[in-house]
């Protein structure tokens, strides 16, 4: 009788619904203060980030949510020489950032230092050099308290956070009065970009994200992107006062990737078209959701 020296691991989208993962082994583990930490090596997508129990990225795909959370957002706005990312522990998004030269400070505040400590030791092909660059400011601190108290201004903020779980750290940063001291901070030739859940999976959540930008911003837009090792479309949201990102066209896209010599390997003009067509039954309900959140009533993830 062989002996199975692997085992499953089950990921819960929501409390009826979950998909599995084969892993070959643990590779560290160990819960912070704010949150349970584990990466770990599967069959199919090669290391993974998981926190409290949610796969963050992958090996194999975290280059497809990266690229689409933060290049729209720095390409709608043209020439960011500030960057803020909110969370964004592994690295991964400050990787992306950076390739853009225009940028001379990008700060990025993450409420647990040990995310970041494991994902330096552990996962250095999302962050390889990142956190050296002489632009990269890092903070370790709550973001909540951070852009509330912080004076100064920037081009692109980048939300790049956990889910708004009930009990974790992040469900404050989903709120109408966060966004609006965001908005504060980005002025009007400003944009924010938020991770926004999943259209498919939490489609309440996702749509009271958007909802919610529509009270604060004047131009507010969701797309989303099928990732593997998420099992699920992801989405994201991004909204400005003084540009429409509707209005990006992927021909400006791939004009914009070209002036600036980014380098990507899922972003382009045509893969920005495929984020921003949402199919109609999700448009009509997503649009339909005439709720907010806030401090007093947050949105959470379904338990
Ligand atoms: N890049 C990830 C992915 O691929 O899905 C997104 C998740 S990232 C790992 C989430 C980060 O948000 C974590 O590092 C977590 O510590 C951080 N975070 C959660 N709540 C926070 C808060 N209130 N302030 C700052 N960082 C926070």
């Amino acid at each position: 009788m062989t002996v199975q020296n692997w085992f499953w691991y089950m990921e819960f989208d929501t409390p009826t619904h979950a998909h599995m993962k084969g892993l070959k082994r643990i590779i560290h583990r160990h819960r912070s203060r704010y949150q349970d930490i584990v990466v770990a090596e599967s069959f199919d997508y090669g290391l993974i980030l998981i926190l409290d129990g949610k796969t963050q990225s992958s090996q194999r795909d975290e280059f497809v949510y990266h690229e689409a959370l933060v290049h729209p957002a720095m390409i709608l706005h043209g020439s960011p020489r500030r960057v803020l990312v909110l969370g964004g522990g592994e690295g991964a998004t400050l990787r992306e950032v950076l390739k853009y030269t225009s940028v001379e400070e990008a700060v990025m505040v993450d409420i647990d230092e040990d995310v970041v400590k494991v994902s330096r030791e552990h996962l250095r092909f999302m962050n390889e050099g990142v956190f050296e660059d002489k632009r990269v400011k890092l903070v370790i601190g709550d973001a909540l308290d951070y852009v509330f108290s912080t004076r100064d201004r920037y081009d692109v903020i980048i939300a790049d956070l956990s889910d708004p779980l009930e009990g974790g750290p992040a469900y404050k940063l989903y709120t109408v009065e966060f966004y609006r001291r965001v908005a504060e901070i980005v002025g009007d030739t400003g944009v924010f970009i938020t991770q926004a859940t999943s259209p498919t999976n939490t489609p309440r959540t996702h749509a009271i994200i958007y909802r919610t930008l529509r009270e604060v911003f004047k131009y507010v837009a969701y797309y989303h992107i099928f990732i593997p090792s998420f099992e699920a479309a992801w989405g994201f949201v991004i909204a400005s006062n003084g540009r429409d990102p509707r209005k990006l066209e992927p021909e400006h896209v791939d004009r914009e990737l070209n002036h600036h010599n980014i380098k990507t390997r899922f972003y382009d003009g045509e893969s920005h078209r495929h984020m921003f067509s949402v199919p109609k039954h999700l448009r009509e309900y997503i649009e339909s959701v005439d709720e907010i959140s806030t401090m007093n009533n947050p949105v959470y993830m379904p338990a």
